[in-house]
C-alpha cells in the first residue's frame, strides 16, 4: 500500500529508521540479542552477542523469522553468490537466460518458480516428496505443471554444490542415483523458523517456536505474552499473518500496552 511501483526492503527500512529517529528512537545495530533474563525487581536484562547488556522495564519482541538452511556442504560459502532465500527482481535479473533450481514443495517455492520462469531459461523445482498435493495450493501446482519452462522433479534433493567464486553446478539425488546439473542459482524455499530459543525460558512458545500471545498465552491483551511486560508482534508471533502492514500495525498498537505496563510499575 502506498508504493504503486514497489520499494526495496532496504529502502523501506531506511525510511522507517529516519522517521523513528525523529521521534527520539535509539538504534543499536548490528547487534543480536543472545539472551533475556528477568531480574528479582521484575526488570528485564537483554544480553547482546558482544556481551553488552541493556536493562528495560518492558520488551517488545519483533524478531521475525529466519529462513531455514539445508545441510549441504559449501552452502554457506555460496550464500549470496548462488544460494538465495528470496526470489526478487534482483535475483531474477541475475538469473536471466540461465538454468536455476528451486528447492521446496510449498507455496513460496511454487511462487518463486513461477516468478523466475519469466526470466530464467529453465527452472527445475526439486521436491523431496512424491506429490505437491498436500503442501502447495492446487491452482499453483497446476500452473507449474503446465509451464514448459518449469520441470518438477519429485523425490529429489540437492547433495553437492560446485564452483569457484560463484556457484556453477549442483549435484542432485533421486532413487536413480546422483547427477550434476549446471546451475548458477539455487533458491532454498524450505520454510522459516522463528529462532526464539533465547526467549524460551521466559515466555510460552508454540510447538514450532512462535511466541504465544493473547488468550493462548493466558494474557488479556492480544500482543502480551505469558510473561507480564514482554510483548510480541509481527512474524515471530504465533498466528500472525506475515505481512509488512500487519507487523507495523501490531508494533504501533502494542506500544499503548507497554506504556500501561510501565505506568503500572510506577504505581506499584
Ligand atoms: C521474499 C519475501 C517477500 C515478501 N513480500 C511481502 C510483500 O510483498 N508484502 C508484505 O506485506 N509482506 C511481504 N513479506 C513478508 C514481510 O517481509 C514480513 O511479514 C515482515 O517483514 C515481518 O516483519 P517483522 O518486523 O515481524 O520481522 P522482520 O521484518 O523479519 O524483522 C525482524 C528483524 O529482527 C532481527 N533479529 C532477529 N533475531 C534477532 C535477535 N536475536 N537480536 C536482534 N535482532 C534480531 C532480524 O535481523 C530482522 O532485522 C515478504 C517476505 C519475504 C521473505
Amino acid at each position: 500500500m502506498g508504493f504503486p511501483t514497489g520499494i526495496s526492503g532496504a529502502d523501506l527500512v531506511w525510511r522507517g529508521e529516519v522517521q523513528a529517529m525523529k521521534f527520539g528512537t535509539r538504534f543499536v545495530m548490528p547487534r543480536r540479542i543472545e539472551s533475556l533474563d528477568q531480574l528479582d525487581n521484575g526488570a528485564f536484562c537483554a544480553t547482546f552477542a558482544n556481551g553488552r547488556r541493556v536493562l528495560a522495564a518492558s520488551v517488545v519482541v519483533a524478531t521475525g523469522v529466519q529462513y531455514r538452511r539445508l545441510p549441504i556442504a559449501r552452502l554457506a560459502e555460496f550464500e549470496g553468490t548462488g544460494i538465495y532465500y528470496a526470489a526478487t527482481e534482483n535475483e531474477a535479473r541475475f538469473c536471466r537466460d540461465t538454468e536455476v533450481l528451486v528447492i521446496g514443495g510449498g507455496n513460496s517455492a511454487g511462487q518463486a518458480a513461477m516468478f523466475l520462469s519469466r526470466t530464467a531459461r529453465h527452472v527445475r523445482l526439486l521436491v523431496r516428496g512424491d506429490t505437491l498435493a498436500s503442501s502447495m495450493s492446487s491452482y499453483l501446482s497446476s500452473r507449474l505443471e503446465a509451464d514448459p519452462a518449469i520441470t518438477i522433479e519429485y523425490g529429489t534433493h540437492a547433495v553437492g554444490l560446485h564452483g569457484g567464486d560463484n556457484l556453477e553446478a549442483v549435484t542432485i539425488r533421486n532413487e536413480d542415483g546422483d547427477r550434476t546439473v549446471a546451475s548458477c542459482a539455487v533458491f532454498v524455499m524450505v520454510g522459516a523458523a522463528p529462532n526464539t530459543g533465547w526467549l524460551a525460558e521466559l515466555v510460552a512458545l508454540d510447538d514450532k517456536g512462535f511466541v504465544l500471545t493473547g488468550e493462548e498465552a493466558g494474557a488479556l491483551s492480544p500482543f502480551a505474552t505469558s510473561c507480564a511486560g514482554i510483548y510480541a508482534v509481527g512474524d515471530v508471533r504465533a498466528g500472525s499473518v506475515k505481512r509488512v502492514a500487519s507487523s507495523v500495525g501490531e508494533g504501533s498498537v502494542v506500544i499503548s500496552n507497554v506504556w500501561e505496563h510501565v505506568r503500572g510499575l510506577g504505581r506499584a
